[in-house]
Parts: structure tokens; sequence; C-alpha cells
């Protein structure tokens, strides 16, 4: 029997609490011992650590958060740090670290590994869906559907006063998010790090769309969907832009951390129960340095490293001809 640790690194996504839960719950069913480090990586530099059983994980499938808390730990970059909590590991006879977390949190592990030889799962775990090897990650569907309430909820309003409203929603570098969110919520305008040239093309391109939609529809309101970090002076700075340029009143929208909060979504709860339980397989199997995925609807494991040295395209999450559809902005047909 093995003695499995579990810890949430990064930003906290819905769905992780499902994970551990289902961590927990196939560890106890195989006679194995858990237990869960506070506080993201912190928690094992400080040796700060509880047991869970299944009576601790009951009643949090539907939780959005992390019960273990989550948190950023810069200290733990440092050779020094990954000593220090292999040093913990091993007093604690632990077998097997599970990471649940984004590509940051792989990157924690995988240095880790440099200074313990115990077993290192990753579980991809963040609203971005930026991660390498996995088709979706936990808590990237939940986000989709409250960017999409968002969305339903602002086109009320910009309906109600024939407004221009820029709505940025997370994603980092990557536009998974505001690609299916503007998909789904029938955005207007769509502006993707992975579709984006520069300022000027875009703000000419977003003007002749509102002249088509004006044409069309004799009506100013018109939702744009933008990709936090990627218009160089920020959100209210385009939307200045976009006010002088059009001479309609423009809104901005940050979601922000709405994004993260909420009960997960019946695809998170799945993702995050089948990761969970294929994770605790892999400890069983001695695997180490890897990531457990799905990809197809079929599990999968990646090594560690892949995850960052591959990049995830948008084609391999939304088809192709929706991608199409985002890239022929002029034909994606979604104006309402
Ligand atoms: P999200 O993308 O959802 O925010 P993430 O896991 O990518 O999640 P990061 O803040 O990038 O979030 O990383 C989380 C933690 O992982 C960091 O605070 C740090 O403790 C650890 N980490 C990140 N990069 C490294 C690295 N190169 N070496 C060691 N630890 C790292």
């Amino acid at each position: 029997n093995k003695r499995i640790a579990v810890l949430t690194s990064g930003g906290d996504a819905p769905g992780m609490n499902a994970c551990i839960r289902a961590v927990v719950v196939a560890s106890e069913g195989a006679g194995h011992t858990v237990i869960g480090f506070e506080h993201g990586f912190n928690g094992l530099l400080a040796a700060n650590w509880r047991k869970l059983d299944s009576k601790k994980v009951h009643n949090i499938i539907q939780r959005g958060g992390t019960i273990l808390r989550s948190a950023r730990c810069k200290e733990f970059k440092q050779d020094v740090s990954a000593k220090l909590a292999a040093k913990h590991l091993d007093e604690l006879a632990i077998d097997a670290l599970l990471v649940i977390g984004g590509d940051g949190s792989f990157h924690g592990a995988k240095h880790l590994s440099n200074f313990w030889d115990g077993q290192v799962i990753g579980l991809p775990g963040t609203i971005d869906n930026d991660i390498y090897g996995t088709d979706a990650t936990i808590g990237y569907y939940t986000a989709i559907e409250t960017a999409m309430d968002s969305i339903d909820k602002v086109r009320d309003t910009a309906d109600a006063f024939e407004r221009i409203f820029l709505v940025e929603v997370m994603g980092r570098h990557a536009g998974f998010l505001g690609a299916s969110a503007a998909l789904s919520g029938a955005a207007n305008y769509v502006i993707l790090p992975e579709l984006f040239t520069d300022k000027e093309t875009t703000l000419k391109d977003i003007h002749q769309q509102l002249s088509i939609h004006r044409q069309r529809y004799g009506h100013e309101s018109f939702i744009i969907v933008l990709t936090e970090n990627l218009w160089p002076e920020g959100i209210a700075e385009l939307g200045v832009q976009l006010e002088e340029l059009t001479g309609g009143e423009v809104r901005p929208v940050i979601l922000g951390h709405i994004q993260r909060g909420g009960s997960p979504v019946s695809q998170d709860r799945m993702l995050a129960t089948l990761l969970g339980v294929n994770a605790v397989r892999c400890v069983e199997q001695n695997k180490t340095g890897i990531m457990v995925g799905m990809q197809n609807n079929k599990p999968v494991e990646i090594e560690l490293s892949q995850t960052w040295e591959n990049r995830k395209e948008l084609g391999d999450t939304l088809t192709q001809t929706m991608v199409t559809m985002l890239n022929e902005r002029h034909n994606w047909g979604m104006t309402t």
C-alpha cells in the first residue's frame, strides 16, 4: 500500500475539490493512505499537512475553490526549497506526490523530482486550458459557462442602451476561454492571442464589422470579447480608442476572478474524477514524471516536460470548423 500526498497549486479552478475527492476515494478503496498539503508548495516547505479520508472529502464535489487552499510560492524555484520539500516528504514516508495545477505547478513538480526519489504526478487544473497533452483542464468548462452567462447578461443591457460592450475574459496568453465564450455567447467580435496581429488592423476591422452590423440591424449594441493581457494599453484604453473611432459609447467589463469561482459543471466534475482515479492507478503502477490527461475521451499519460515544451493549439480543442469561423470573422454568422 502507498502513502500518497496531494496539493493544489497556482490559480484555483472549479473542480479541484472534485479531483481531491476522487484521489482520496480511489486511494482509500485500494488501501492507500492520503495526506493533503495546504497552500500549494508552501505546505511542502512548512510541513503543513493533514490526513484526508473519505469523510473529509464528503460533500465537496460541488464546491468551487479548493479545500487544501492554493497559493503561489516563488521560493520553490530555488534548489534549497525543493530539498527541504524532499526532506519533509521523506520524513512522512510519502511514496507519491500528486500536484493539481497549471504548467507553472508542473515546473515545480519537475523541479522537486530533481531532489526527491518519490513519484511525482501532475493533474491539469486551470481555467485557461493552456496545457498541452489534454483536451481539457479541470475548471475550463465551468469558466466557459460563467463567461457565456456574463455575455448573455451584458447583452441585455447592451441592447437596452444600444452600446458597445467590451468583455475581458481570462486566458493569460491563450484564447481557449475567449474563443469558447465568444462562440457560445454569440459575441459580435472576438480578439484572441492566436488571431491578433496589431492594434491598427484590429481597430479597422472592428470598425468595419460594426458598420456592417449597424447597416444590417440598425442598432448599435455590439459585444466584443477580448482575452486578458492582449491589448497593449489595456481594455480601458481600447474602449477610449473605440469611442473615438466609432462615435458610440463603449463600456468595458472585466470578468476577472468571477471566472474562477462557482460550482463546477458536470463536465469538470467528471474530468476531475477520471483524472483523480487515473492518477492513483498510475501511482500503483510506479509511474512518475507524468501528467494524466484525457485525449479523445481516452485517458493518457504524458511526460511533464512535454506539457510546457509543446503548445496546445486552438484547433486541438475547438473543431477546425470553429477555428475557421473565428478566423473568417466576416463569415462567422454569429451576429445576433
Ligand atoms: P495557473 O496557470 O492556473 O495560474 P500555474 O500552476 O501555472 O496555474 P503559476 O503561478 O505559474 O500557476 O505556478 C504555481 C507555482 O508553481 C508557483 O508559485 C511556484 O511555486 C511553482 N513554480 C512555477 N514555476 C516553477 C519553476 N520553474 N520551478 C519551481 N517551481 C515553480
